[in-house]
């Protein structure tokens, strides 16, 4: 049998094999990656004459294996596979000169490490055991003295903890742990050797779509060599099984050890297991999982402590059945994961997180690649080179993700409102009344804050974070020592949202952030706001070998290439329209439909929606900026019509928006009113004619806001266009986006704005288009002309017989002839 290879970093071997107990989320005591060096530095620098620092240890081993049966050696049986571990690490410090040989390894963290869980102190000695073992290889000793010193960063003091350990028992120890490590490995090459013999399978969807194969091409060149491609493909060419069919081609042979599919929304999420589905149709073998948000596939509610929740308690003692049993089926989707979990009494989240590591593709948010506070560490934070693949699905919602992550506020009344949850007088009330009194404090700080009712700046509040610290450290402290549940309820919000706040003061940089404090309406809050989001995106996508970073909306170019964060050297492609130009016909009406001419013009537009519903019978959506804006013309629509609308209303669930969805079917006539870059502004699929028409009222500029404001502030001459124009302008090329679906669809698109018909936003279209400035007296004319697919001329002559738009609709339709 082929010999397997791995070469694996020790602190990566005892997570995957000594995590064991509970999952007790109620401390953390994470420092951050320059805290932690900082912390290592000083000691190290402290520690004096004949010590070591950062010696770097290494070993290979070679073991025989046979289902759970490990043994050393390279002399296999008939039935047994030659598995070589090579393993590698850096010890913090060594004492070689002293008599026995000592060794430390260093952990930072704020608060007291007696409160860390008893699985997190089990792996630091597993690492440190592991280590000793193969500097014992380098050294002529017997024994060694191991130390984990423990820094707390809050207060600068050291907990130190020994122990002497013998030569004999620290090789047990590494053979125990090899071996757990190798059965793990010789199950997912089994598994890889199975799937690799299915990926040859054809494409899913039989033949390519015009501009699929090229984009499936490019995709697969870049899983394969690696680096970043931004690729802007139209909609309807379908990206996504283009995107992931050559990514998943590029695991064979291990080139690639897993395929992370990025997405903002749930519909992407659907799309891209549909996908799978599909090639699994074919007859390829893949195994992958959905990441759903902890909040929303949580069983209990409540805070992850073993004492409350029996889905923690025990979590890693289960895990591995739980796991196996799992992939029972080869696609864990939210469904999938939640039975599973719920047989095996097991937290479903981290039964996801888990199965993750036995995947080869995983779907999820962006935020679990790039958020600073929930990116997986168990897969980033490796040593390691980065073995995966990013497929980032409609990349261009990642700028203002990008924003959301790494930014963070607070809001003074929520400590208020958690303490009335906690009891007053209670220890929990009292830390949060404290806070309370560090904001006035700071409010006190800001002199201009009274007048002027915000304030910003590019300085970090330096003195109300550290005190922001000791609550988390407090906190931390309360609740590893046992809170009631309401307690417990009322306090874990606000301590969430100060440890996502201290975390991100600890990105915080003046180039790139800007604090912002608001004393308006009664309401005090601060905010730590990320202006400019390329930087951190940039150590996002640095996660990855590969990247193919995909939507049907990415210009102008000069603004995605400065903020999402991609390499120079990324390679950028925009693919041609796969569809017949002429099937979609573009309409710029220049009504005015600026803030202050709303209420004037609301009755032209009407009138203009009302042509436009007519020429064609079927199904229209008119697309709005706001929901005031929407109900101004629905009423003005209702009285001039005098038929109904679909609207779109505010806080619609799945079932609703399902709901609404569903009534645009072929035969129907259903004119909706929704509202741009909303929930039906992106992302949904009426193909052929259950959609003919689409309108955009407005170019989309997003309403006036404070971080809008400082957006165009840093940005100088480019600032209006990255802060409101071309974010407004994306809105409305998504929201047109949904009308042509697929090669048949034919169907018209207004864009009512004086603005449109400007050289700025012309130029902001797509080449493929080819939009008519129409008057909206000879709107219907128009219309008439692009339905009966006559040309201008001879359009003009028929609509100069003056039919009404009713008339025009039959004519169209051809009813009545
Ligand atoms: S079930 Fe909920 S509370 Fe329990 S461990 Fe999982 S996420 Fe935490």
């Amino acid at each position: 049998m082929e010999e397997l290879t791995a070469s694996i970093s020790v602190k990566a071997l005892v997570q995957h094999t000594l995590m064991s107990g509970d999952i007790d989320d109620r401390y953390s005591g994470r420092s951050t990656a320059l805290e932690g060096i900082r912390g290592h530095q000083q000691l190290q620098r402290a520690r004096g004459q004949g010590y070591e620092a950062e010696r770097r240890v290494a070993g290979t081993g070679r073991f025989a294996v046979c289902g759970d049966r490990v043994r050393e050696g390279d002399d296999p049986g008939a039935d047994e596979r030659v598995v070589v571990v090579a393993l590698n690490g850096r010890v913090d410090g060594v004492f070689a000169d002293r008599s026995p040989v000592e060794m430390e390894e260093i952990k930072t963290l704020r608060g007291n490490p007696a409160m860390l869980p008893e699985s997190h102190h089990k792996l630091h000695w597993g690492q440190l055991r592991i280590y000793a073992h193969l500097l014992l290889a380098e050294i002529d000793s017997d024994s060694i003295v191991l130390r984990l010193c423990y820094l707390n960063l809050d207060d600068g003091q050291e907990h130190t903890y020994e122990t002497l350990a013998s030569r004999a028992s620290l090789h047990d120890f590494y053979i125990d742990t090899v071996a757990r490590y190798c059965r793990q490995l010789v199950r997912l090459a089994d598994w890889w050797a199975l799937r690799d013999t299915t990926l040859g399978a054809p494409f899913p969807l039989g033949a390519f779509r015009p501009g699929q194969r090229a984009l499936a091409t490019t995709a697969w060149r870049t899983a394969i060599a690696g680096g970043e491609v931004v690729l802007q493909a139209p909609t309807g060419i379908g990206k996504t099984m283009g995107v992931l069919y050559p990514a998943v081609r590029a695991l064979e042979g291990g080139h690639r050890e897993k395929v992370f599919f990025l997405t903002a929304k749930t519909v992407g999420r659907q799309v891209a297991e549909s996908a799978l589905r599909d090639m699994q149709n074919v007859g390829m073998r893949l195994r992958s999982v959905t990441i759903t948000a902890k909040e929303k596939v949580c069983f209990t509610g409540t805070a992850c402590d073993p004492e409350v929740c029996q889905y923690a308690r025990g979590y890693f003692d289960r895990r591995e059945r739980a796991v196996r049993e799992a992939f029972a089926t080869d696609h864990l989707d939210r469904e999938a994961i939640e039975q599973v979990a719920r047989a095996h009494v097991v937290c479903p989240f981290e039964l996801s997180l888990d199965a993750a590591r036995a995947a080869d593709v995983i779907i999820c948010d962006y935020n679990y690649a790039f958020d600073p506070v929930v990116y997986l560490r168990r897969f980033f934070d490796a040593d390691d080179s980065s073995p995966y693949v990013f497929l980032i699905d409609e990349v261009h919602n990642l700028v203002d993700r990008g924003r959301e992550m790494f930014s963070a506020g607070l809001d003074k009344e929520t400590f208020l409102e958690a303490r009335r949850g906690a009891g007053p007088a209670s220890r929990v009330g009292k830390l949060l009344m404290r806070a309370n009194r560090w904001f006035l404090e700071f409010r006190k700080s800001l002199p201009d804050l009274a007048e002027q009712g915000i304030v910003t700046s590019g300085e970090l509040p330096a003195r109300f974070i550290a005190r922001l610290r000791t609550f988390v450290s407090e906190a931390e402290e309360m609740l590893r020592e046992g809170l009631d549940d309401d307690t417990q309820a009322a306090l874990l919000p606000v301590y969430f949202d100060v440890v996502r706040f201290v975390r991100t003061a600890e990105a915080y940089d003046s180039a790139t952030y800007v604090s912002i404090v608001e004393d308006r309406k009664r309401r005090f809050r601060a905010r730590l706001f990320c202006v400019d989001p390329a930087p951190q995106l940039r150590e996002g996508l640095a996660r990855a070998a590969a990247s193919v970073l995909f939507s049907a909306t990415l210009f102008p170019k000069r603004y995605y290439e400065r903020l999402l964060g991609v390499r120079e050297d990324a390679q950028w492609y925009a693919l041609a329209s796969p569809f017949p130009s002429e099937n979609l016909g573009v309409f710029l009406l220049p009504i005015q439909t600026t803030f202050r001419a709303r209420e004037r013009t609301a009755s032209e537009v009407a009138g203009a929606i009302a042509t436009f519903v007519r020429a064609k019978p079927g199904n229209h959506i008119v697309f709005f900026p706001s929901y005031a804006y929407l109900s101004l013309v629905a009423e003005h629509y209702a009285a001039e019509s005098g038929e109904e609308v679909a609207h779109q209303t505010r806080h619609m669930d799945e079932e609703a928006r399902e709901a609404w969805l569903a009534r645009f079917q072929i035969g129907t006539r259903v004119t909706g009113f929704a509202l741009m870059g909303g929930i039906f502004g992106e992302g949904i699929d009426l193909a052929g004619d259950r959609l003919v028409g689409v309108m955009v009222v407005g170019v989309g500029i997003p309403q006036p806001e404070v971080e809008r404001d400082l957006t165009r502030d840093h940005f100088g001459e480019e600032g209006e266009r990255f802060a409101y124009q071309y974010p407004g302008m994306q809105r409305v090329l998504q929201t047109a986006g949904r009308l042509i679906r697929t090669e048949a669809d034919r169907g018209a698109l207004c864009l009512v704005d004086a603005r449109f018909t400007q050289p700025f936003y012309r130029e902001l279209m797509p080449s493929s288009w080819a939009p008519k400035v129409v008057q909206p007296a000879r709107f219907n004319e128009a219309l008439y002309a692009f339905w009966r697919g006559a040309t201008e001329t001879s359009a003009a002559s028929v609509a100069s017989s003056a039919m009404t738009g009713r008339d025009a609709a039959t004519a169209a339709s051809g009813e009545g002839t």
